[in-house]
């Protein structure tokens, strides 16, 4: 690096401080500290949120002093505080209630590395909160359970470190190995009298007969699924239908003869539809590539994430067995040496993953309220009930919510492959993603479902489904008084309500996520606002005023600048309320006398 690049003097931290005094002497040798300095202002280089000053959070080597300190956090916390109470736009449960009883352990280190079921030589963990908590999923999601090594039929999974994105990953991996012929977990652990594994391959070989593609999985998910899929499989370097169709198969689209792959499933209706998949068109993309004999990964939603689409998991998950069926990829023989054919195992040629990021936390409850007559329609079956899933993912900060990113994965545990490498070292199988994994989330969700009772999360289900009907409701007002098109709509049971992009500040005011779509020949902006545990009838009345003012749509400038809240403890203010509210006061109420809080 030049000196020209370097600039030392550039003003740093709360005090505007020249960046080359910001040393103690001790760090300067000849003058010189052996660091690099900065090339150019970090403060012009990076946005900023005009709320907290990045001048005021820049770190010097001197660390910052105690008002220093306080200065800076007072502003983040205000910035923090503010943007939760109005927090609309994600699917993400935003006011928590941990602290009280958390607070301890943010100075304890909880890793669970490695498999939850093997308690491991790293004995700070909480795995066995982890398998208390996933001992509840495999129940409420109708697996067999507890999960038994020597029962293949019995769940296996473990708490993410990530998300769902890391639960689309580890399911797509699993997906990838067990159809190209990897060795199972069950295979590798079986052993012989000497104590080494019985099978040893890593690849299955294909035999005399197979098709050529026999272990060539291909991909298949619907336009209207997370980007978490698109970059597993790239990740994975596992084919989708549109790479192998538009390389080895380019004019024979089976939708559309002569015309191009489609990138992903087509959804019913396309992007003006619900956004559900559509199944006829999965049928004829899946038959196309099991027809010569391409094994079949397909992923599914529920709860997409720009419209809170369901896919008809049962209706998808028969069609691609049916069809499978038809051409020996239901159940095949994995070979595993070559012309030896009585060395084989038994497994599908197909895989069906449920991403099930934020739906599979609460339809559950959505389901149960049905049957207690509490709402009108029951969400589709998307669980370990239908025989043809193999994996399912859900977000632990969506529905539950969560200070940071966490997750379940689930699967069963004949399915599981055998892990790359060997992992004596932690003293527990190294069958998940990550390496150090959070012990913590572990804990937060045992803390949460050890407070809330089915009955709990049954009426929150409940409420947050009426929520998001008020919002549509008061948005398809606002539309008909407003004589606009704002393209308000909500897909069945969605806890989401999507409509034209607001101005920017509201858009920022509100946290609301958009999206911009091709409907009807159309480039149309959407925005979406989820009802989640934390929104407000108050709160939605808030952003339909806000919406209702001139420039909320058009034009650059909004008649009455919707000012940001500097406090959360204003939310007292006086919002005028409205009438329907006092049916989420009972809801308090009720939570109050079960002694539960309706938020926590
Ligand atoms: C949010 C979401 C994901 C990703 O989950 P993270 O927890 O953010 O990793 C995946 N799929 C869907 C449908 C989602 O809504």
């Amino acid at each position: 690096m030049t000196s020209a690049d370097n600039h030392p003097d550039i003003p740093f931290g709360p005090e505007d401080t020249p960046w080359q005094k910001t040393f103690s002497r001790l760090r300067v040798l000849d003058g010189l500290p052996r660091v690099t300095p900065p090339s150019y202002d970090p403060r012009s280089a990076y946005m900023d949120i005009p709320e907290v000053p990045y001048a005021k959070v820049q770190l010097p080597p001197s660390g910052l002093d105690a008002d220093q300190y306080a200065e800076a956090e007072a502003l983040f916390r205000s910035y923090t505080d503010t943007q939760t109470h109005n927090f609309a736009g994600y699917q993400v449960t935003s006011d928590l209630n941990y602290r009280d009883r958390l607070s301890h352990y943010l100075d304890r280190h909880l890793n669970n590395v490695g498999d939850p079921y093997q308690s491991s030589s790293y004995t700070l963990n909480s795995k066995i909160l982890e398998r208390a908590v996933l001992d509840y999923f495999a129940s409420l999601w109708n697996a067999k359970w507890p999960h038994r090594n020597d029962d293949p039929d019995s769940y296996w999974g473990y708490l993410l470190t990530m998300g769902s994105s890391e639960g689309n990953l580890y399911g797509l991996w699993n997906a990838r190995d067990y159809l190209s012929g990897k060795l199972l977990r069950q295979q590798g652990g079986r052993r012989d009298g000497k104590g080494t594994a019985t099978v040893t391959y890593t690849q299955a070989l294909r035999q005399e007969g197979q098709s050529p593609h026999a272990y060539h999985p291909v991909a298949f998910f619907s336009q209207d699924t997370h980007y978490s899929l698109t970059k597993a499989v790239r990740v994975l370097d596992i084919d989708t239908f549109h790479t192998v169709g538009s390389t080895r198969y380019p004019d024979e689209n089976p939708l559309g003869p002569g015309t191009p792959w489609p990138t992903e499933v087509p959804s019913v209706g396309g992007t003006a539809g619900d956004g559900a998949i559509d199944v006829d068109k999965l049928a004829i993309l899946v038959r196309f590539f099991a027809s010569k004999g391409y094994p079949i990964l397909v992923s599914l939603n529920y709860g997409s994430t720009f419209k809170g689409a369901y896919d008809d998991v049962a209706a998808a998950a028969r069609t691609v067995r049916e069809i499978c069926a038809e051409y020996g990829l239901d159940e095949r023989r994995v070979y595993h040496a070559r012309g030896n054919e009585n060395d084989y195992d038994l497994r599908s040629g197909y895989w069906i993953h449920i991403d099930g990021a934020l739906g599979a936390g609460y339809a559950p409850y959505l389901e149960m309220a049905y049957d207690a007559g509490m709402v009108e329609d029951a969400p589709p079956v998307f669980d370990f009930r239908l025989p043809e899933v193999h994996s399912l993912t859900m977000s632990g900060h969506k529905w539950i919510g969560a200070p940071w990113a966490c997750g379940v994965f689930m699967s069963r545990t004949g399915l599981q492959m055998t892990p790359p490498k060997s992992s004596e070292y932690i003293g527990a199988a190294d069958t998940t993603f990550a390496g150090s994994r959070n012990g913590f989330s572990a804990l937060l969700l045992w803390d949460y479902l050890a407070r809330h009772s089915y009955d709990d999360q049954i009426r929150l289900a409940a409420e947050c489904d009426r929520l998001a009907g008020y919002a549509h409701d008061r948005l398809l007002t606002l539309q008909e008084k407003l004589g606009t098109d704002l393209w308000v709509a909500r897909s069945p049971l969605a806890l989401t309500v999507r409509f034209r992009q607001p101005h920017a500040d509201l858009v920022r005011k509100y946290s609301l996520s958009s999206e911009t779509l091709r409907v009807d020949g159309e480039e149309r902006t959407y925005v979406h606002l989820y009802a989640m545990k934390h929104l407000t009838r108050e709160l939605i009345d808030e952003l339909v005023r806000d919406l209702r003012q001139p420039g909320a749509f058009h034009g650059t400038e909004l008649s009455d600048a919707a000012p940001l809240r500097p406090q959360l403890n204003m939310l007292t203010d006086a919002v005028p309320q409205a009438p329907e509210a006092t049916e989420k006061t009972d809801l308090v109420m009720s939570h109050a006398v079960a002694g539960t809080s309706l938020t926590g």
